[in-house]
């Protein structure tokens, strides 16, 4: 490959919308765009308006998809602000592959709506978005990729999204340029297409437009202000809106946004640096039909342009940028980083051989935010009513884009979207896993895992640790192994001694992997005999009042009925307005007026939000979030009745305490002990939810003493007398 004109770092002028070619102006000959209220600020005279209904901020194709979908739900007085020129973000330097092959069902579901409103657009608006129906071929190098891509199939194919695996001469015969020697198997996405994503982002804005959204460059949100936890207001460079809503979609820089709120809104996302190759045409030019290749074994795509290709991936190291949170305007003069993008180019190479030949124009570099869970950010911020997010695309933000930008109209419309966006909800993070340094060690273990094989059970390895229970050393030393959970440390299962610790942690498969024994032998000695196991990570809440308001709150919360006896405990479901599961939960009456709420440890934020959103501003009702102040253990198995009993000199049976029952006692040293007859799995046992400050104590005595019980219960398996199974 022969390097021509890169040096020059300017975006090729063929990626840019053709309004950025002839000096700003517009278009005139498009009848919907007479009918476009765009304001350039370029004329300074241009008063923004004191007042709007919802302001969104950020005019790439999210935030244009955003004001376009709601204002096709009939909003009117809809602001979009833009600090630069519209799509002049990362959205301009987007490859422009809309790809259906996602993780998540409905990542699919967004993209696959993505794909057809694009195509529409270009009739919709007469503006020409450069959509090509070009299909995709996902590459496996070995059985697992294919294996994982069959899953893949599996799954769009519920979604009527028609696709085939096919065999690598197939591969051949529908991309000139792979070389299959590899290969032993492909999945084949006919639908797929590639687009100008600058087009696309013009076509959404004049469209939005024209139904009356007005849109005003050149003007910074600088913060939003918020009075009794709603907002109010949207402060920018040019005056301030006063507004009811306002929509984060300022992509890398919707951190820093949320950051210069009044109230800081915690919008978890990190840019890297993110690199593609353009090419000169071809001696023999690629169809612009050319199926875009995807070869995640080689951390690589690929697709036709220009005759020519455009090639990107995620490659392993990869570097995290703006970690300081300065004024990120510099996208547009980042530096192009030929060392670093040598092993794509490598693999490039390695599958498209006869580019050896070609002369490369450009290396484009440009930042992509990025979360710590490899999903994007969407819905309402918690805490903070009207305050809207769809930001953290992981570099499919083109792809998501049109789905996105409808469930999140819909559900500022309607309160709910009209699909379950439940694992994208913003919700799921907190401040906990806001931190630079968090975010920036995290991305750096995301960008690479987007490609990479994703077998059952792996976890996160970067950012770990951020919540431990007070028993971790003591499980640490006892040969846990750690999963995380919304930041919080658990053991997913023991290591017996003896076995090799390095080949377990390897043990990457679809296939029977080596803990599967080990885990066996947990459910056995659970199912046979006696466990503890530490579920210290569960969200727990209290929620009280003077007279009957706590009460009178879950009765309209919960589908179950909470006017119980004081000490019984209600498993029961928070339910919305649809009948649909907000929250699932285990309820204990602890005296007539206060309850002890336990539900799952990644529903910590959600849940509480749901509880305040519906609480009467009442000073007399009181919800306090204790997920810290007790470590709970859960005593499982047939025999964990008498290891209690010998253990608290009380009898457990069931005459003496019931099933789903609470009281407060002693267990070995440690007294104020909240002990109930259940358990989160199934089996019969008791959980114990103790003291914080006891726990130690009460855990070191009291745990040795369970140990030895179990010990003496289950002595058929004496090395297994402890597990935790996974956990909603
Ligand atoms: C090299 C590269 C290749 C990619 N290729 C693909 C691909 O092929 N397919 C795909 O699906 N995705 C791809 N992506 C990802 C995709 O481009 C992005 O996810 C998407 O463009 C993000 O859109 P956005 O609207 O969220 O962000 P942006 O386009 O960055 O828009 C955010 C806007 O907010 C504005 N803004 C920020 N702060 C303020 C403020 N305070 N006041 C006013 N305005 C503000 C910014 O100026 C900016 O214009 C690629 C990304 C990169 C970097």
């Amino acid at each position: 490959m022969r390097s021509g004109a890169w040096t020059v770092r300017a975006l090729s002028p063929v990626l840019l919308p053709r309004w950025f070619c002839d000096s700003g102006a517009r278009p005139a000959h498009l009848s919907l765009q007479r009918s476009v209220r765009f304001v350039s600020t370029e004329s300074p005279s241009t008063a923004l308006p004191t007042h709007a209904r919802l302001v969104i901020c950020g005019g790439g194709i999210v935030g244009t998809s955003v004001a376009y979908h709601l204002a096709k739900l009939g909003w009117t007085e809809i602001v979009l602000l833009e600090q630069g020129r519209l799509g002049a973000g990362t959205t301009r330097f987007c490859a422009g592959i809309v790809s259906v092959a996602k993780p998540l069902s409905i990542e699919s579901k967004m993209a696959n709506y993505s794909n057809s409103l694009y195509e529409r657009l270009e009739e919709e608006t007469g503006i020409k978005t450069g959509f090509v129906r070009t299909g995709s071929l996902c590459l496996a190098q070995n059985q697992d990729r294919l294996l994982s891509l069959k899953r893949l199939g599996s799954r769009l194919k519920i979604l009527g999204v028609s696709c085939n695996i096919i065999k690598p001469k197939d591969v051949a015969g529908l991309h000139p340029l792979v070389n299959i020697h590899d290969l032993v198997g492909a999945l084949h996405l006919p639908g797929d297409s590639v687009v100008s994503p600058p087009d696309v982002n013009h076509a959404l804005a004049v469209s939005a437009a024209g139904y009356g959204v007005q849109i005003y460059e050149h003007t910074s949100v600088n913060h939003i202000v918020v009075r009794k936890g709603h907002v109010t207001a949207v402060e920018t460079d040019r005056g301030s809106i006063e507004c009811e809503y306002f929509v984060n979609c300022a992509g890398q820089w919707a951190y820093e946004l949320g950051q210069s709120s009044e109230v800081k809104v915690s919008v978890p996302l990190h840019g890297c640096e993110h690199f593609y190759l353009l090419t000169k045409p071809l001696s023999e030019p690629l169809h612009p039909e050319s199926p875009v290749v995807i070869d995640m074994d080689g951390r690589i795509y690929a697709r036709a342009w220009q005759g020519g290709i455009l090639s990107g991936g995620f490659e392993k190291n990869p570097k995290p940028i703006f970690t300081e949170g300065r004024n990120q305007l510099e996208i547009q003069n980042m530096q192009e980083d030929w060392d670093h993008f040598e092993p794509m180019l490598s693999a490039l190479l390695r599958r498209m051989p006869s580019l050896e030949a070609c002369e490369i124009q450009q290396l484009v570099n440009c930042p992509e935010s990025f979360t710590p869970d490899m999903r994007c950010l969407m819905g309402e911020t918690p805490g903070i009513y009207g305050y809207f997010v769809l930001a953290g695309m992981n570099s499919s933000g083109l792809s998501f884009a049109g789905g996105a930008g409808k469930y999140l109209a819909e559900w500022i419309t309607y309160g709910y979207p009209s699909a379950s966006v439940w694992p994208l909800d913003i919700k799921r993070f907190g401040n906990l896993q806001s931190s630079r340094t968090f975010l920036r060690h995290r991305v750096m273990e995301v960008m690479p895992l987007l490609y990479e094989l994703k077998v059952p059970r792996w976890d996160f390895q970067t950012g770990r640790q951020l919540r431990t229970s007070p028993l971790h050393d003591r499980l640490d030393t006892q040969g846990a192994r750690w999963m995380e959970k919304h930041g919080f440390e658990r053991a997913k299962y023991f290591v017996p001694p003896g076995k090799d610790l390095l080949a377990l942690d390897q043990s990457k498969t679809f296939y029977k992997p080596d803990w599967f024994d080990i885990v066996g032998a947990e459910v056995k000695c659970c199912k046979e005999a006696v466990c503890v196991i530490d579920m210290s990570s569960f969200t727990k809440f209290e929620l009280t009042s003077a007279g009957d308001q706590a009460l009178l709150l879950l009765q309209r919360l919960c589908a179950n009925d909470l006017d119980v006896p004081v000490g019984h405990i209600v498993h029961t479901g928070m339910l919305n307005e649809r009948g649909g599961y907000e929250n699932d939960c285990s309820v204990v009456r602890l005296s007539k007026n206060s309850f002890f709420i336990i539900s799952p440890t990644d529903q910590q934020v959600r849940c509480w939000s749901w509880i305040k959103k519906h609480m009467p501003n009442d000073p007399q009702l009181h919800l306090e979030d204790v997920s810290w102040k007790y470590t709970a253990l859960n005593l499982i198995g047939p025999r964990a009745m008498d290891v209690l009993s010998e253990l608290s000199y009380v009898s457990m049976s069931p005459e003496h305490f019931p099933s789903l029952f609470c009281k407060e006692m002693s267990v070995g040293y440690a007294n104020g002990i909240r002990v109930m007859s259940m358990t989160h799995t199934g089996e019969p046992g008791f959980m114990l939810y103790i003291p914080i400050e006891v726990s130690y104590i009460g855990f070191d005595v009291g745990f040795d003493l369970i140990l030895t019980c179990a010990y003496h219960h289950c002595n058929h398996i004496p090395d297994m007398t402890q597990k935790r199974i996974s956990c909603p």
